[in-house]
């Protein structure tokens, strides 16, 4: 197994200062550092093989083309799809689920259906279900939240009826760090007659994920978040499901054939791909898929649960400071979200990247998860494989730091 120390050498931008400090970055759940190896294959595309897709009857359009396919085919591979058929190029997790809620939701449920959401979703998918559920009259039920950020399938059962059409649910919360029961609640659903979507942003980049394990019927992920550029993410869903949908949107690419009044659809994937895809980010997805797959996802996974449970008992030690999500780093991701007693997150964050120290602070698209939580805002320190225990000493210390500075400005 590699020693994931030496994997800090492949960040180019880890070797940089931030206020004259090494750069501490603990924002990965935001969007990930990349590895030299991705920033090289983009650059690589555009220097030797740019051209549209699809089309091209020359050398270029063959190899750019040939380059988004083999992108999609290690896409598919990398999260267990039965084929790349499955797979369609979007640009994040957002659009993804948005896909899904147009081109599958606005035809399949109606008035008085039900969707189940949890109470930790992500305003992205929550938001696209809202506007569905106005739009034709159904309703959207959350399951609840025990005290520790979990919850247990029967939480979901006690919701589950004839009605629900869907459950959609975040596979790892990017506020308590949770990571679902996704197989379980598949089972429950299914027995229901629900479909299931599963927001993957933060689980995809640091777990292994097989979509034919966790039974779901489709799964978005960002590729920003796992190495790879921004603007380009997935949608995975079951063929059958795409095959019967429309197009979410329309245009050049997604075709078979047009008349003045009417046109037919491409086969899927290309069907959900209208217009220029990104190309060079699908080359810059597929590079970050061989590079966390070299790797591997379940060392990733193991080192993220060790840094973890490095971070909650350093933070816990510190006292003044409230942890939410699941104690047992086994139980939950690399996403630490706290608050620390008289000091406003923003201004912990402030105080922080002074030191260097690259944390997240504020409601992380997840306003009415703070309200339940009973806070405005959260700090968030969020991990991926290239962190080491040095970097929560420095972040541990950097929060001392802020601790006294406060207390001192309370004191005066
Ligand atoms: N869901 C979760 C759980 C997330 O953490 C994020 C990113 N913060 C998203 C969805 C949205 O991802 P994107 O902005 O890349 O669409």
């Amino acid at each position: 197994m590699r020693d994931l120390r030496a994997t800090r050498q492949d960040f180019p931008i880890l070797q940089r200062t931030v206020r004259g400090r090494p750069l501490v970055y603990l924002d990965s759940a935001a969007t990930s550092q990349k590895p030299l190896a991705v920033i090289e294959a983009i650059e690589g595309y555009y220097r030797t093989s740019n051209a549209n897709i699809h089309r091209g009857i020359h050398t270029l359009g063959d190899e750019a083309t040939e380059a988004y396919e083999n992108a999609r085919a290690k896409v598919a591979r990398f999260i267990g799809a039965p084929s790349p058929r499955g797979v369609v190029f979007v640009r994040n997790t957002t659009e993804g689920i948005n896909l899904v809620a147009y081109a599958w939701g606005r035809r399949n449920v109606r008035a008085d259906d039900e969707i189940i959401l949890t109470e930790m979703e992500h305003h992205s998918n929550l938001i696209p279900w809202q506007m569905l559920a106005n739009e034709v009259g159904a309703r959207l039920r959350f399951v609840p939240l025990a005290p520790d950020g979990t919850f247990a399938p029967e939480a979901l059962e006690r919701l589950l009826s004839a009605r629900t059409r869907l459950v959609a649910l975040p596979h790892m919360s990017n506020v308590l760090g949770t990571i679902n029961p996704v197989r379980a609640v598949a089972d429950l659903a299914h027995a229901a007659g629900a479909l299931v979507v599963v927001d993957g942003a933060q689980s995809v980049p640091h777990l292994p994920v097989d979509v034919r394990e966790m039974g779901c019927d489709f799964l978005a992920f960002s590729g920003h978040k796992m190495c790879a550029p921004t603007g380009i993410g997935v949608l995975w869903g079951r063929e059958d499901l795409l095959e019967a949908m429309e197009p979410f949107m329309a245009g050049g690419g997604m075709i078979r054939e047009v008349h003045w009044d009417y046109a037919t659809w491409d086969e899927i994937p290309h069907r959900f791909e209208a217009g220029t895809p990104n190309i060079a980010g699908a080359v810059g997805l597929g590079a970050a898929v061989d590079y966390l797959e070299g790797i591997g996802m379940a060392a990733i996974r193991q080192h993220e649960v060790e840094i973890t449970a490095y971070a909650l008992e350093a933070l816990r030690h510190l006292g003044d400071v409230t942890l939410y999500g699941p104690r047992d780093a086994q139980r939950r991701g690399g996403v630490v979200s706290f608050n620390v007693a008289g000091v406003h997150p923003h201004d912990l964050g402030t105080v922080l990247d002074e030191h260097g120290v690259a944390i997240r602070a504020g409601h992380h698209c997840c306003q009415p998860l703070m309200r339940k939580l009973g806070v405005p805002a959260t700090a968030r320190a969020s991990f991926y494989l290239y962190n080491v225990p040095e970097e929560i000493e420095a972040l541990v210390a950097a929060v001392q730091h802020a601790r006294e500075l406060f207390s001192g400005v309370r004191a005066r």
